[in-house]
């Protein structure tokens, strides 16, 4: 990715050289009012996720050298289960409405300075830096692609990163009236966990991505941005809190990669109508990392290499 946030991010983490620093989707430095940065990097063919060490070779080398990379298939046994309750999330509504962003790559709801946060148990805080889409989900949760997947992306001021992982499925005509499915985790039984999966679309969209993508249409090319209606984040934040993260240690899932990421994939899912799937689908393309070794194994990239 030889683009200007790159240079940034490559000054930034000389003068800061025991930090980490942010990504692609973090573009905290670059933002000027009234513009929007197209990335360079994208999904499929020379400029997709098996190459994109080849478009930055210093600066990306961790897309095909890391060893703890994302996104991954989330089967038991590679990440922790925490209580929803136990990351300190607290997102405030924004009743005046968001940027909401097409960066090429994703359309983007900027956050940055709206209060959102989270504390972690070591005292930690992360700032909300924006929400992200991705078509279908990069995280595949145990062993299902899910048609999209939701990542809000926190920063601490020394620049560590934290994504909250929220798969996105399609509303069944015959909904219930709830726009956020129940936690499956605690059904132990298989059989029990695939029932209760198939249900979880028999759920009311989620208000919140029905008056994101309400705007979606605005953004439709790339390097454009609107305004969000009024977004109430409650919906999302009890939701969290009432189930449970799937968490880990992985990477950015662009370009360049960055390790020590601090994922958490909730076990609640969202859900989106069928119509609004479709608009959202047209704007997204297809914009997802293909899933990664288990963490602690070595890159697909270097294995292939090898092989
Ligand atoms: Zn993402």
């Amino acid at each position: 990715m030889a683009s200007s946030i790159a240079r940034l991010l490559l000054l930034a983490a000389s003068a800061t050289p025991a930090l980490s620093f942010c990504g692609a989707h973090t573009h905290l430095d670059r933002r000027q009012e009234g513009t929007v940065e197209v990335n360079e990097f994208g999904y499929t063919g020379t400029i997709g996720p098996l190459l994109w060490t080849s478009l930055d070779p210093e600066f990306n080398s961790a897309c095909s050298e890391g060893m703890r990379q994302s996104p991954i298939d989330m089967v038991a046994g590679h990440f922790n289960m925490m209580p929803g309750d136990s990351i300190g999330l607290t997102i405030p509504d924004v009743p005046e409405g968001a940027k909401f962003e097409n960066l090429g790559t994703t359309v983007e709801v900027v956050m940055a300075g709206l209060g959102g946060g989270l504390t972690m148990s070591d005292g930690t805080v992360y700032n909300l830096s924006q929400f992200h889409f991705h078509h279908p989900s990069e995280h595949i949760d145990n062993g299902v692609s899910m048609p999209m997947e939701m990542h809000m992306v926190f920063q601490s001021e020394a620049n560590e990163v934290a994504v909250i992982g929220m798969y996105i499925d399609i509303e069944d005509p015959a909904a219930a009236p709830s726009g956020v499915s129940r936690s499956y985790t605690r059904c132990l039984d298989a059989n029990t966990k695939l029932a209760t999966r198939n249900q979880l679309h028999r759920r009311a969209p989620s208000s919140l991505l029905e008056t994101v993508f309400a705007s979606v249409g605005e953004i439709a090319e790339p390097g454009s941005l609107t305004r969000t209606g009024p977004l109430v984040m409650s919906e999302v934040v009890d939701a969290l809190m009432a189930g449970n993260f799937q968490a880990y240690s992985g990477s950015l899932t662009t370009p360049p990669c960055t390790e020590e990421v601090s994922w958490f994939v909730s076990t609640q899912k969202l859900v989106i109508s069928a119509s609004t799937f479709m608009n959202a689908r047209s704007v997204l393309g297809y914009n997802s990392r293909y899933p990664q070794n288990t963490p602690g194994e070595p890159n697909l990239l270097a294995l292939a290499a090898q092989s």
